[in-house]
């Protein structure tokens, strides 16, 4: 349910509304970044709505009020009919604007995530993707170098001056992480560990939720949700593939996500061709899609040399092709009025 403010509803107004609301035993939630005054209330309603819709209609200030028949509240269009715009250094999200994050799939020394971010930023990446902490099939494969990978990835921030994506596997690693991220990122198979999803909502650091490869959309949202209320709104959703039983390509991009996502939801959504090709020889089509399809940004791996990567060469492109590709999405950006 939500409760909209009347624009010059008195603070005492919306203070009586909010007491009523804890009354009944709900949460209040205000969005400080929402022009109309717009409280969310959260919680399970037990109570017969509509005599709780006539209750607050009823109520000094208050323009209306509405139940959302999702389960999802604080990510939906009808609580924020606006995109959510996430920004972070000079990439945005969302609200007509498409950013690129690209970089390799782990960071294995500082000359590669150097030649990487270099590449990067010259092709018009606005962010720097790598991960130190890997979630890995097999307990035998490179896990990642940790903090001593962290800390490369501030370190090439700091010299070529693009933001940083890595990802975050537990909730023991979230203080750590969030030390040196400007995105956390949370993966594909931690896409319902709400453990960590309430410790990364606890955070105003922008987080980027990917969609598991057995995740409902619907599910996926609620992931979200957890973030949100924890009060983290900055929000990115990914999709990197679902598991289907076609396997020529590693996963099958669900390209109805995007407008699915963007329907339900204010939150940017961006794709991940690579993780859901699988191959590099396909990520410039996919990519293309993404973008054509109404993406809020893309993620790509590109490592300096993808024959010898410690973790997913055979989807990452190299830096020619990841420029090739990076002139051919500004042109799609023009076409479909998006600012990259
Ligand atoms: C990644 O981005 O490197 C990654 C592990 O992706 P996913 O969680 O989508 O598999
Ligand atoms: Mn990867």
């Amino acid at each position: 349910m939500i409760v909209i403010m009347q624009p010059g509803a008195k603070p005492e107004e919306i203070d009586s509304v909010i007491r009523e609301i804890e009354r009944f035993g709900f949460r209040a939630f205000e969005n400080p970044g929402v022009e109309r005054k717009v409280l969310a209330v959260l919680g399970e309603v037990n109570l017969d709505k509509a005599d709780l819709v006539d209750h607050f209609n009823a109520m000094p200030g208050v323009t209306s009020c509405q139940l959302i028949s999702n389960p999802w509240k604080l990510a939906s269009r009808t609580y924020h009919p606006e995109d959510t715009i996430v920004e972070v250094g000079e990439a945005r999200f969302g609200g007509g604007f498409a950013s690129v994050i690209a970089g390799p799939c782990s960071v294995e020394d500082l000359d590669q995530m150097r030649a990487s971010a270099k590449a990067a930023k010259a092709a018009g990446a606005r962010a720097l993707r790598g991960g130190a902490f890997k979630p890995r099939t097999s307990p035998y494969s490179f896990q990642g170098l940790g903090e001593e990978g962290l800390k490369m990835l501030a370190q090439v921030r700091d010299e070529i001056g693009l933001p940083i994506v890595t990802e975050v596997l537990s909730e023991e690693e979230v203080a750590l992480v969030d030390r040196y991220a400007d995105v956390l990122q949370i993966g594909a198979r931690n896409v319902q560990n709400y453990a960590l999803l309430k410790a990364v909502g606890m955070l105003r650091k922008p987080v980027l939720l990917k969609r598991g490869f057995g995740t409902k959309i619907k599910d996926f949202v609620m992931s979200a949700e957890y973030l949100m209320a924890g009060g983290n709104l900055n929000v990115i959703l990914c999709e990197r593939g679902i598991t289907t039983f076609e396997d020529s390509c590693r996963n099958t991009t669900d390209i109805n996500a995007v407008p699915v996502l963007k329907k339900l939801t204010h939150l940017p959504v961006i794709l991940d061709p690579s993780h859901a090709t699988g191959k590099s020889e396909y990520v410039p089509s996919i990519a293309r899609a993404g973008l054509a399809a109404g993406c809020d940004g893309l993620m790509i791996e590109m490592h300096p040399d993808p024959a010898h990567a410690a973790s997913d060469g055979a989807q990452s492109l190299n830096p020619e092709a990841f420029s090739a590709l990076m002139s051919q999405l500004h042109r799609i950006a023009d076409a479909v009025d998006v600012r990259m």
